[in-house]
């Protein structure tokens, strides 16, 4: 992408209404644009890294056997009368009358309509277990929607369903997403801590959050350090392994682990001093095992291989694409701007030409930028005529894992400089030598 021909709408000065730096950030850097209270839209810059997120949360998914649908944002009302929760869910669902004055609503979450799916081609646990998932814009009234998108009014979720003939296999499909959610967490470079969680309106007795630590974070969380330190569970990990993977989730935990909700300060104050963490985190993730709630009330039963027909064990399992843009900020910044992980990164080289117009610096910034695409990088030429200390801000800003930067004094010399955005690391290189860094 060549930046005088990119929208990236950069904001000059530090928006007045952006309480925490993710926030700021997203609208400095022209990533998102507020719409109303708590809807945005999503600008270039931030799209791109919201559907790479999009894009490891579905491959970690896949992975682990579930399947991907898409079911509608607008949902009807009679669904929820079936489970009880029209009424039960409260303020905080958006209620549409269509034309013909029939009740209808902004889905916050999809539990009747996936079981309405379920029950409507599912008949016999030979076809289970069956995991459903999609990744799909939520619409929730929060009372107080704020700090951008980590809590906004319509976001993005991934969100999956789980159906077993029985609890035993339900806890193996909650087992398989806990292992699909610290694969996903890691994978974004963040270190998520899968903590005891209240199960809320969605009911059940068996929940963990995924915790990013931030002092930002709206939860109290509390849990033992060492869970800093866990290992991710491996790639060639064996889903269908039912005692492999109940060992890896005992492991993850086997310590102590809660949110507020959940909290047991006579277990916590058992922990050595030295290794008790209570702290502020941001949740990016929740599982439910909630058995059949749903499918109960609203008659999704499968007969057994016994003949008898019962109703199917269900969980559900969310994940917030959108706050973990937010998130990853929060994470990975620093004074100059955002320091994308290089896995989700908008933009994986920025090609900085610090003359613009100057026959040398321009043919030696074609050359790297047309290469970096032909061999599969994202870069990002600064091809403006802007002065190079705007450039250096924009670059810092936008945070692109690296900077190769290109002026007439390097060029005499035959060099360029590679500058590597987290460390600030720099170094002169040949232009071929910086080529051949990014095969
Ligand atoms: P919170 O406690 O922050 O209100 P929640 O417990 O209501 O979240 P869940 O119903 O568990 O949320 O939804 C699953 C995931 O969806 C959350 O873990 C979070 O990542 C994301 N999410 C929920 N509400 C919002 C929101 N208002 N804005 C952005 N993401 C959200
Ligand atoms: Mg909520
Ligand atoms: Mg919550
Ligand atoms: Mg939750």
């Amino acid at each position: 992408m060549r930046l005088s021909r990119y929208f990236l709408p950069l904001l000059r000065d530090t928006p007045k209404e952006a309480e925490i730096v993710s926030h700021r950030l997203m609208l400095r850097a022209g990533m998102i644009r507020q719409q109303s209270a708590g809807i945005y839209s999503w600008l270039p810059l931030g799209l791109r890294v919201l559907d790479k997120i999009s894009r490891i949360v579905r491959e970690e998914q896949n992975r682990s056997g579930a399947i991907e649908i898409l079911m509608p944002t607008i949902q009807s009302a009679d669904l929820w009368r079936e489970s009880g929760r029209y009424d039960a869910y409260g303020k905080e669902m958006l209620r549409i009358k269509d034309r013909h004055d029939r009740e209808m609503l902004y889905g916050p979450t999809n539990e009747e309509m996936v079981t309405d799916i379920f029950r409507s081609y599912v008949k016999s646990y030979k076809d289970l277990p069956l995991n459903l998932y999609h990744i799909q814009w939520k619409f929730r009234d929060e009372v107080r929607p704020r700090f951008g998108v980590m809590r906004g009014r319509e976001f993005l979720m991934k969100d999956a369903y789980s159906f077993d003939i029985d609890q035993a296999s339900a806890r193996h499909a909650y087992n398989r997403m806990f292992t699909a959610y610290l694969r996903t967490f890691a994978r974004l470079g963040l270190k998520a801590i899968p903590m005891r969680a209240d199960t809320g309106p969605i009911g059940g007795d068996l929940s963990h959050e995924f915790i990013v630590l931030a002092s930002t974070g709206e939860s109290q969380v509390f849990c033992h350090k060492d869970y800093l330190d866990f290992e991710t569970p491996a790639i060639d990990t064996d889903f269908d392994s039912v005692d492999g993977l109940q060992r890896l989730v005992d492991n993850w935990t086997s310590l102590y682990a809660a949110t507020e909700e959940m909290h047991e300060a006579a277990d916590f104050d058992a922990i050595p001093a030295d290794k008790q963490l209570s702290a502020r985190g941001i949740e990016v993730g929740h599982i439910f095992y909630f058995g059949t709630k749903y499918s109960e009330p609203m008659g999704a039963t499968v007969t057994g291989p016994d003949g008898t027909l019962s109703p199917v064990h269900m969980g559900s399992y969310g994940i917030g694409p959108s706050r973990l843009v937010a998130a990853l900020i929060e994470a990975s910044h620093d004074e100059s701007g955002i320091i994308w992980p290089d896995e989700i990164a908008p933009f994986d080289i920025a090609v900085l030409n610090l003359k613009a117009g100057d026959a040398a610096t321009d043919g030696a910034c074609e050359q790297l930028y047309k290469t970096l695409l032909a061999r599969g990088y994202d870069a990002l030429y600064d091809d403006t005529d802007t002065r190079p200390g705007g450039k250096f801000a924009t670059a810092d800003l936008i945070g692109a894992p690296w900077q190769i930067i290109v002026g007439p004094k390097g060029l005499a010399e035959g060099k360029v400089e590679i500058k590597r955005r987290a460390g600030g690391e720099r170094e002169l290189v040949s232009l071929e030598a910086a080529l051949d860094r990014f095969k």
